[in-house]
């Protein structure tokens, strides 16, 4: 089988790794990839986001399936393109893509499908958002409605916080037109947790779970990032919930996709709150997080490759996999300024000692090749140190001690990834 993966960071890398492992696979190409990725596939130079040149790559080399890790690519219709050309994409078309690009429209897909999430209300005039914020008193969650790369939601302490965040995105605009319309919430209370789902339009099958560390500060301090690290399974999210989320979430939000034409196939991201009454939806993302992807894959036990190709094709039956109860988890090593402006072309050195670690893995994420061939940081979040072992601690000693064996005075990472679990 031919496949095309789409992306270039650590969730492709861990995607490539896995696909290349399968017996099934005759040929691996990845646009655009990274250094990491190349030690699986043949690298593409093509954008992530040209989807015309995406789809005439795969038309020409007559692939079988294209696998999509970021959503951009999702949101401007390179599924659609493909399935016009009779070629599976695993990842949704893009009117199936807004579960992620809209926060309005995720609501009324949950609230149709009955599904628990907080409270809601949608407002284009600020005048009534915030008599709306002042009746319903604090904490609340105010949220410009498109996407700000993760920025665009307060989690407001007063109703004097509230307001201001309703003054900045409403009326000064610091999201730009995400935020021409905001959705206030009700503020749910309880641990998060990521899950995620592999879907055919139709029918799902429960992958595994992780959680994920926003903010780029040891304690959960500081500004909020892409994530920082990850490990699963969360022992928070137990195989009860797991049941609970799929019988009330991810079935009935598929029902529903399925009703308004949009059916939804790839991986459905579920972000939750664990509360005292149960798992909540947060948000819906359309792909598989990143650094989760990266621990997910670590953890997989069997052919990913079938599985992908049967949530693409739309039949899933029949398709199982398993997972090593063996824990994994991931630090982001990140370059500094990070989530700022950080320096690029700083070498890395020391990467071969790191991936002889017992157990550990290393992914790279924005790396490039150097004047001289060495690897060298170019992106924010630069390489993905994974390791799984018999036990938590045990993976995170492994883990820390390949980010130790790492010679890149310009790079950091957080050093207390997992201590939720631990
Ligand atoms: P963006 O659209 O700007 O990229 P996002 O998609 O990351 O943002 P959400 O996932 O909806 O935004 O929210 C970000 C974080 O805010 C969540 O991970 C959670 O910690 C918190 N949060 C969001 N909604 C609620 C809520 N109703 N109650 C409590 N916390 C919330």
């Amino acid at each position: 089988m031919k496949v095309l993966l789409v992306g270039g960071g650590g969730r492709e890398h861990a995607l490539a790794w896995r696909i290349a492992e399968s017996p099934l696979l005759t040929k691996l190409w990845c646009a655009p990839g990274n250094p990491g990725i190349a030690e699986h596939a043949e690298l593409v130079p093509i954008g992530a986001e040209s989807i015309p040149a995406l789809v005439s790559f795969a038309r020409d080399n007559a692939v079988d399936l294209v696998v999509a890790g970021p959503e951009a690519p999702l949101t401007l219709g390179l599924a659609d393109a493909l399935e016009a050309i009779g070629i599976p994409c695993f990842g949704p078309g893009a009117a199936a893509a807004r579960l992620e690009g809209s926060k309005s429209f995720t609501k009324e897909v949950l609230d149709a499908a009955r599904a628990p999430t907080a409270a809601w209300t949608r407002f284009d005039d600020p005048a009534a958002a915030r008599a709306h914020i002042r009746a319903a008193g604090a904490p609340i969650v105010v949220k410009a409605d498109g996407l700000a790369a993760g920025k665009g939601v307060v989690v407001a302490a007063t109703v004097e916080e509230a307001e201001a965040a309703v003054a900045d995105i409403m009326e000064s605009r610091v999201h730009g037109a995400a935020g021409a319309t905001v959705v206030i919430e009700e503020c749910m209370m309880g641990e998060e947790a990521s899950f995620f789902a592999l879907c055919d339009g139709t029918r799902a099958i429960p992958l595994a779970a992780a959680q994920d560390h926003k903010r780029v500060g040891d304690g959960d301090t500081g500004p909020n990032t892409g994530g920082m690290g990850a490990y699963s399974p969360s022992p928070a999210f137990t195989d009860a919930v797991r049941d609970e989320v799929m019988e009330r979430v991810v079935n009935p939000v598929l029902a529903e996709m399925g009703r308004r034409g949009a059916p939804f196939r790839g991986v459905l991201f579920v972000g939750l709150m664990l509360t005292a009454t149960g798992p909540r939806v947060i948000e819906f993302n359309v792909r598989f997080g990143d650094p989760e992807c990266q621990v997910l894959m670590m953890r997989l036990r069997g052919d990913i490759l079938p599985a992908l190709l049967a949530a693409a094709r739309g039949d899933l039956s029949g398709v199982s996999l398993g997972w090593s109860p063996d824990p994994a988890l991931v630090v982001v090593m990140a370059a500094r300024g990070y989530p700022g402006a950080v320096t690029k072309g700083e070498p890395i050195r020391g990467l071969d000692r790191a991936a002889v670690v017992p157990g550990a893995r290393v992914f790279h994420a924005g790396t490039a090749r150097g004047a001289d061939g060495g690897i060298v940081a170019s992106g924010g979040r630069v390489l993905g140190i994974g390791a799984s072992a018999p036990d938590l601690r045990a993976a995170r000693d492994a883990a820390y001690a390949a980010v130790d064996a790492l010679d890149w005075p310009g790079g950091f990472c957080r050093r207390d990834i997992a201590h939720r679990g631990l």
